[in-house]
């Protein structure tokens, strides 16, 4: 038996055959040149007309696709006829290169440059990758480097993988995915986790493994092993048993006791909002707006703003939606909103803060919010990402009232605002934790690095405190005003006003139970994960999972945080979690 331990990035256990990537298409040759029986001019048609013919298949193979990978496909499609692509490459051609040399060149330029730029865009340069594979390929009349077919399921192992690849695969054929490089962060990470096929990255060696040999892969653990035994087929048939009582939520989020929690979903556009009420969502906790106009070199129309919108609240009439106001900045750039210039752009100009460099986008992107509420049934909440301080929360608060939004609240993922939510609950109905950039900033650990990935941990018991501080935060607001209620006499509601969260720490089911201890008041994930996470909360009361939460506290690392509430939900090991 062969042992390979990667990073396990998507839960489940499988064997099955290996099948390998194919290699990737080979390089024209360095300085090949454009042959002497045609002229520049034929050689770019021939490259437009290649590009135009990979757009095609792959719009072809979106049309097949659903949700993320849909959207994948399409944005490498877009790829394919790139202007800045295309126009590099003729201009190689025009120098004398052979025309699949142009575009290799041109795609590598283009390539560096998106990665240079970091974050999401550095992710972009895979597409262009893939899109200047494909076009040689099709230059050269050969097939373009797919996931193998075959007509039994398999185990797909790759050094990585393109997007454009792990968005089309058949989750029926493919039953796991096993890559040599690639981070927690990959596209197939996320393509994997959004299919719930088991996956391992970083697993070094797996190039090896013998075509068509029986590989145990567990997505948990990141174990890859060759001639799975008794032991290994054990461990799939018990992750089988236990993934059926984990398949549905049936959409209530709710603790053993009866306390009500709702658990709700992140979403980026309105394929993403269907998915999710057809999983039953109660809602929507975060609408990532950026994601719905990430390729828009411009800043959208108030009606293109408006359709999509609207495309997320028709999915959920009568149920809440949280909207996030534009995240551009650090790993999220938009061309009309961010400078990509900027240092240390997870610091810079990001989020809400980009009002102040570009004044009018967030009053019209309001605006817009605001129409397709009142054309719509859902309950919209709007909130604005990276608020600092109080001054922040209330600027944003007169910008919603000014639109007629009446729900204004604001994430709190910077430290400063945890330790500060008292004064910014005066202002602001309610809080939203976004403990990706909360756990980031309070650690000082790039949330993309895979070398830092033990700092950038939610377990952490410092992110912790601050998400205790925020929910401390709302309840000491409450006191206050409900105390000068009544010195004016006038009364008012002291609830303490809603604190969500929305990180993906939300989707952790045994995080999900320090969260609930904690006091926050709703949960937002992936759709995918809300069997799991409901799953779990109805093992716990409210007054065990308080009692967790202070252990959690209290530990002294991260590690120990989750040995100590683990060791207190017995129910983990007979759910398989
Ligand atoms: C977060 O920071 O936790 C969050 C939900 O926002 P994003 O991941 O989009 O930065
Ligand atoms: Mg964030």
């Amino acid at each position: 038996m062969q042992n390979f331990v990667g990073v396990g990035v998507s839960r489940g256990r499988v064997i099955g055959p290996v099948r390998h990537m194919p290699a990737a298409l080979a390089e024209p040759p360095v300085g090949e040149k454009l042959a002497s029986s045609t002229t520049p001019e034929t050689a770019a048609a021939a490259l437009k007309e290649a590009g135009a013919a990979v757009k095609a298949q792959l719009l072809a193979r979106a049309g097949g696709a659903e949700g993320t990978g849909k959207d994948v496909l399409e944005a490498t499609a877009l790829m394919a006829t790139d202007p800045m692509l295309i126009k590099a490459a003729v201009k190689l051609i025009n120098s004398g290169s052979s025309a699949e040399r142009a575009i290799w060149e041109a795609g590598e330029s283009v390539a560096a440059m998106l990665k240079g730029l970091g974050g999401y865009m550095a992710e972009r340069s895979h597409d262009v990758q893939d899109v200047k594979s494909r076009i040689v390929a099709q230059l050269r009349g050969v097939p373009a480097p797919e996931i193998p077919d075959s007509d039994a399921p398999f185990i797909l192992v790759a050094e990585d993988l393109a997007p454009a690849d792990t968005a089309t695969l058949d989750p029926n054929k493919v039953v796991a995915l096993v890559t040599a490089s690639g981070g927690p962060q990959s596209h197939t990470a996320i393509i994997a986790r959004a299919l719930g096929l088991p996956a391992v990255v970083a697993a070094t060696g797996v190039g090896g493994l013998a075509d068509s040999g029986l590989v145990f892969v567990d997505g948990s653990t990141g174990q890859v092993s060759t001639d799975p035994g008794d032991a290994e087929h054990a461990a799939v048939a018990l992750w089988q048993e236990q993934a059926s009582l984990l398949s549905v939520f049936d959409g209530e989020g709710r603790l053993a006791d009866g306390t009500l929690l709702p658990l709700l979903a992140n979403v980026g556009g309105d394929s993403d909002a269907r998915e999710a009420a057809a999983a039953n969502a109660q809602g929507v906790g975060l609408l990532r707006t950026e994601f719905c106009f990430l390729g828009n070199d411009t800043e959208p129309s108030h009606a293109v703003q408006v359709a999509a919108y609207r495309g997320v609240f028709d999915a959920f009439p009568g149920q809440k939606v949280v909207v996030r106001t534009l995240d551009a900045g650090a790993d999220k750039p938009l061309p009309f909103l961010t400078d990509t210039s900027e240092a240390n752009p997870a610091l810079g100009v990001r989020g809400y803060r980009t009002d102040t460099t570009t004044p009018g986008v967030l009053a019209r992107q309001l605006a817009a919010i605001a129409d397709a509420a009142k054309q719509s049934q859902a309950v919209v909440w709007v909130m604005a990402p990276m608020i600092s301080t109080a001054a922040e929360a209330a600027h944003f608060a007169a910008l919603c009232t000014a639109e007629g939004l009446k729900i204004p609240g604001v994430m709190v993922e910077v430290p400063s605002a945890a330790l500060t939510a008292r004064h910014l609950f005066d202002h602001v109905e309610f809080a939203s934790l976004g403990t990706n950039d909360l756990t980031q900033y309070a650690m000082a650990a790039d949330r993309q690095l895979g070398t830092l990935a033990a700092l950038n941990d939610p377990w952490q018991p410092a992110v912790l405190a601050l998400i205790r501080a925020t929910v401390e935060g709302a309840a000491s607001q409450a006191r206050y005003s409900a105390a000068h209620a009544l010195e004016d006499s006038a009364p008012r509601d002291s609830a303490p006003k809603p604190v969500g969260v929305c990180g993906e720490s939300a989707a952790d089911p045994v995080l999900a139970v320090v969260l609930a201890g904690l006091g926050v008041t709703s949960l937002s994930m992936t759709p995918r994960a809300l069997p799991a996470v409901s799953a779990v909360l109805r093992t716990v009361t409210l007054p065990q999972a308080r009692a967790l939460a202070m252990e959690a506290v209290a530990a002294a690392s991260a590690a120990e945080a989750l040995e100590l509430v683990r060791a207190g939900l017995p129910a983990l090991a007979e759910l398989g979690l």
